[in-house]
């Protein structure tokens, strides 16, 4: 990434050091009077040793450690932690303001994906999602977003290999934040950016600013209706956004940024799974060089919406492969820990 982005955040506390870079790492052992090189062994505990306070840091002195130990690196502490039978792990997690967020880590045979969230909640109250039956209440900072991800590598004490922002909130309305946590996810984690993936409901005019930053991290498009009456019921928000310019919108963003933009649908039993959907769905999507993961629903205590059975998923998909639409059914994991959408800390904070 060329543009330098300015990672400060603005509040009453002193700012957290977890997010900086080396380099601003650097600068500030020197403003306390230390030597530069305090800065790289700072940033190595940070990112790579699993500091969750300057008082861990045992290379430091101890009198310039206790002196300045109360400042806050930016850690979050366990509110609680359940795991599925298929090794899921989900995290609630509770910040410096003791509101509390969920984190998912989910492993397979080669990687160890995170679903992290962008915002305390979600203001955009689809339908099928428990999140936005709970309302909204903060974005979340980059140093929020970025402790989840070193949580679940600690936990796991496996390196993570991919990020989705696929857990609580909507990223594009928390643009600065979710951008300066993929810049350090990926210069000082050192994940690469095509493994990270940011989803997103669509806000009118936010996919193209994200296309500003030429990211290369991958655009996930939460679609879920083959057209604007059945995406209006779904989703609230798609009333002030045509299907129409939403894709236009992605279209921009694939010549901006030459990289694919997948979408998801979430598949509601005799809502949005029939064959005519199909047929509607590729519709649209002809012409673009993309893939499709279809969510079956996950049910969840809000709403009585039903997950189709196995013969509907499979006539679903077979229309969109005959249009020749690359096309994969993405089960929620860890169901079991309640771990799909928002409903652990609905079950857990009630
Ligand atoms: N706000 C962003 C990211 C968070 S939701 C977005 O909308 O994309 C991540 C994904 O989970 C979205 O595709 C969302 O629609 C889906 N989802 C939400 N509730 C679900 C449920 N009950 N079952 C299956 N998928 C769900």
């Amino acid at each position: 990434m060329g543009t330098s982005l300015d990672r400060s955040i603005k509040t009453n506390q002193p700012e957290p050091l977890l997010g900086k870079s080396l380099s601003e790492l650097t600068i500030w052992v020197q403003q306390q009077g230390q030597p530069a090189y305090r800065g790289k062994q700072l940033y190595q505990w940070i990112y790579q040793k699993g500091a969750r306070s300057l008082l861990d840091i045992s290379v430091f002195p101890k009198q310039w450690r206790e002196a300045i130990g109360a400042r806050p690196l930016g850690r979050s502490s366990l509110h609680y932690l359940s795991t599925a039978p298929d090794r899921t792990r989900k995290y609630l997690l509770r910040l410096a303001d003791g509101l509390i967020i969920e984190t998912v880590g989910i492993p397979t045979a080669k990687r160890l994906t995170v679903c992290v969230s962008s915002q305390v909640g979600c203001p955009m109250a689809c339908d099928f999602c428990a999140t936005g039956k709970g309302g909204f209440t903060r974005n979340l900072q980059s140093h929020e977003i970025v402790d989840q991800v070193l949580t679940v590598q600690e936990d796991f004490q496996q390196r993570v290999s991919n990020v989705v922002f696929m857990g609580m909130g909507e990223p594009l309305l928390n643009i600065k934040e979710v951008v300066a946590a993929v810049k350090c996810l990926n210069e000082d984690v050192g994940i690469g950016q095509r493994s990270l993936t940011i989803s997103t409901v669509g806000i009118p005019g936010k996919i193209r600013q994200l296309a500003q930053y030429k990211l290369q991290a991958t655009l996930a498009v939460s679609l879920h209706a083959s057209n604007q009456k059945l995406r209006e019921q779904l989703i609230p928000s798609a009333n002030r956004y045509s299907l129409g310019s939403l894709l236009e919108e992605c279209r921009e963003y694939v010549s901006k940024t030459g990289r694919r933009v997948s979408f998801e649908y979430i598949l509601l039993a005799g809502v949005n799974d029939l064959p005519e959907n199909a047929h509607q769905l590729a519709k649209h999507l002809r012409g673009f060089q993309t893939h499709v993961n279809l969510i079956p629903y996950n049910p969840i205590d809000e709403v009585d919406y039903q997950r189709p059975d196995k013969q509907r998923i499979k006539a679903f998909t077979e229309i969109l492969q005959e249009k020749h639409i690359a096309v994969s059914v993405r089960y929620s994991r860890g169901l079991e820990a309640d771990a799909a959408c928002g409903q652990l800390r609905a079950s857990q904070t009630r």
